[in-house]
């Protein structure tokens, strides 16, 4: 039940080496990281995963049939729209009400059912991640690729959201892909980490135990 199956690829850009030679299968409802050095093309190879960019060899195959084939992507940076409310960034202003009635459960599920109607600008940066979170599941994806998608929170509310992630994650069985500077993050959320040291030196693991010292 592979959801993501990765077949050598390879991306250049100009002279740059940024990937060589990756393969991965990663399983339907599977919660994998990747971690390791800057540099080391993590952003690129989910850039390529979302889509965003073709691959210079080899090719990312997702199962279709399972789903709608729908890849949701999250960022460091909320991407919110500042003139709209929580709300109208999860409905786009939609007058249907299955959209709206849809846009409440996903700001229950992220614990925010009291902010419907606030503007970005009125939330932490917490909150803000958990807006944009429940904007990403608006279209119920099969796939969630997570750019450091906390890395610019505080210690305490970076360990919340985790855990509120890994638990939306796992319930709505989303295959989830993390990108994460932060090794105790990644120990502490993936079913599977991988470590990538430079675009050719990569290794999996299952656990969090041989990543201390890649
Ligand atoms: P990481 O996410 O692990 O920090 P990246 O995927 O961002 O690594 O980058 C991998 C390598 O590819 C780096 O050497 C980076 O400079 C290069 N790179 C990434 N994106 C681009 C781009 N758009 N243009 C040129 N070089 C890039
Ligand atoms: P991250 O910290 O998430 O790995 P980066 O800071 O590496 O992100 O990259 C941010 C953006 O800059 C990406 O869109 C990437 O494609 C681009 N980028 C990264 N390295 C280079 C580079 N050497 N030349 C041009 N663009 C780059």
């Amino acid at each position: 039940n592979t959801m993501i199956k990765v077949n050598n690829i390879g991306k250049t850009y100009n002279n740059q080496i940024a990937l060589q030679s990756v393969n991965l299968d990663i399983h339907n409802g599977e919660f994998v990281a990747l971690v390791g050095m800057s540099g080391g093309g993590k952003s690129t190879l989910l850039r390529l995963i979302a889509g965003l960019e073709k691959p210079t060899s080899g090719s990312i195959d997702i199962d279709k049939t399972k789903s709608k084939s729908l890849v949701r992507m999250m960022f460091q940076e909320d991407r919110l729209l500042p003139w709209m409310t929580v709300i109208e960034n999860l409905s786009f202003k939609s007058k249907k009400p299955e959209d709206i009635k849809h846009a409440k459960e996903l700001l229950d599920l992220v614990e925010l059912n009291d902010y419907a109607d606030h503007y970005p600008n009125q939330l932490s940066g917490g909150q803000k991640q958990r807006v944009a979170l429940a904007r990403a599941l608006m279209t119920d994806p099969e796939i969630l690729l997570l750019d450091e998608p906390l890395g610019a929170l505080d210690a305490l509310t970076r360990r919340k959201m985790q855990d509120l992630i890994l638990d939306i994650c796992k319930k709505q069985n989303l295959t989830t892909v993390l990108v994460t500077h932060d090794v105790d993050e990644a120990a502490r959320m993936a079913d599977h980490i991988v470590v990538m040291k430079d675009s050719t030196n990569y290794f999996e693991t299952d656990g969090p135990k041989d990543i201390r010292n890649p």
